[in-house]
């Protein structure tokens, strides 16, 4: 029987019993008993502050694009409800955590702020994207990410700029109960139309190469180092591979897709047989890119 929350974190804003599939892009996954979604730092502080003085663990959801969690969650999850507003200093742009990221790449353009063109195809909340160290076509975060704000495992609030080994590919330090409050990138000023065309090129190719009609998270796995997730899979032969509803997509062999009524133990299994088949085949141990959240 799980335990009843303090007050102090009930005077947090949340909701109960809200379905995973709701809240990530795979759509599937149990129940999220309980929702956190604080709309200032302070109350995002209060929070981080109630769980630790209850021992209690709990997580940080984004957007849940680079998310499948396998069954209900007790714990509770903070997904931030901060104000969308943006700040502009020069060629600089800072974004709260739970500014959606293509929606800043987008600002960017409208702005005549080149830099973050790379991001214009990639779902999620800035805050998921800075703890991703989210990229695509040879940028990532860290190309840009001069300071970021973010809550402390204890809940202090650190605002700084980044040093050598906080970021490197698909992952940063802020794990382990760091919370991204917040992110500024530092761009450069330039021609918008030359801009939307850098973005409307990405789209293209990201519209040609990904099974965008379906849901997804995402590519799967990481590419080992000089290697390809999707190649490695696709010539083990596991393209259409489906297991109920979850599919290894046609498109690119690195997605999973849902065709309408999987389950999050349909993809836990089709992830086990392609890392496994790739194993045997290329002697590659394939590692998850997406997080996977069970109780
Ligand atoms: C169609 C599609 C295309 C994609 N293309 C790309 C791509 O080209 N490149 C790429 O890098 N990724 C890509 N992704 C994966 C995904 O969009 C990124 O990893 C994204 O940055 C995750 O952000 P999110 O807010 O959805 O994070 P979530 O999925 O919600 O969470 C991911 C991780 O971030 C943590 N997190 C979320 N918010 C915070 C916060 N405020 N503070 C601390 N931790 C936090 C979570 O705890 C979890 O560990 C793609 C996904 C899809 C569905």
């Amino acid at each position: 029987m799980p335990r009843p929350l303090p007050d102090a974190l009930l005077k947090v804003p949340h909701r109960r019993e809200v379905p995973f599939a709701r809240l990530t892009t795979l759509g599937v996954g149990g129940l999220c008993r309980w929702l956190f979604e604080p709309t200032t730092e302070l109350e995002a502080q209060a929070f981080v502050r109630a769980c630790v003085r209850e021992g209690l663990p709990w997580r940080v959801l984004g957007g849940g694009s680079n998310l499948v969690v396998l069954g209900n969650l007790e714990a509770p999850v903070l997904r931030l409800a901060l104000p969308k507003e943006l700040r502009r200093e020069g060629a600089r742009l800072t974004a709260p955590a739970s500014h959606g990221h293509i929606a800043l790449a987008e600002a960017a353009a409208t702005l005549g702020l080149s830099g973050l063109e790379f991001a214009s195809g990639i779902p999620g909340s800035v805050g998921g994207a800075i703890r991703m160290n989210a990229g695509a076509y040879g940028r990532e975060w860290i190309d840009v990410l001069v300071r970021y704000r973010f809550l402390t495992p204890e809940g202090d609030l650190v605002e700084k700029a980044p040093e050598p080994g906080e970021f490197r590919y698909r992952w940063s330090c802020l794990t382990g109960g760091r919370v991204v409050l917040s992110a500024t990138a530092d761009l450069a000023e330039g021609d918008p139309a030359r801009i939307r065309a850098q973005v409307a090129e990405y789209r293209e190719k990201r519209g040609t190469s990904q099974p965008l009609s379906k849901r997804n998270a995402g590519c799967i796995f990481k590419n080992p180092p000089g290697q390809s997730a999707g190649r490695l899979i696709d010539q083990a032969g596991l393209k259409g591979l489906r297991i109920g509803d979850a599919e290894v997509s046609l498109e690119h062999a690195n997605f999973l897709v849902n065709h309408g009524r999987a389950t999050a133990a349909e993809f836990a299994e089709l992830m086990e047989v392609v890392r496994t088949r790739v194993l045997e085949l290329h002697g590659v141990e394939l590692e998850p890119e997406v997080e996977i959240w069970r109780e």
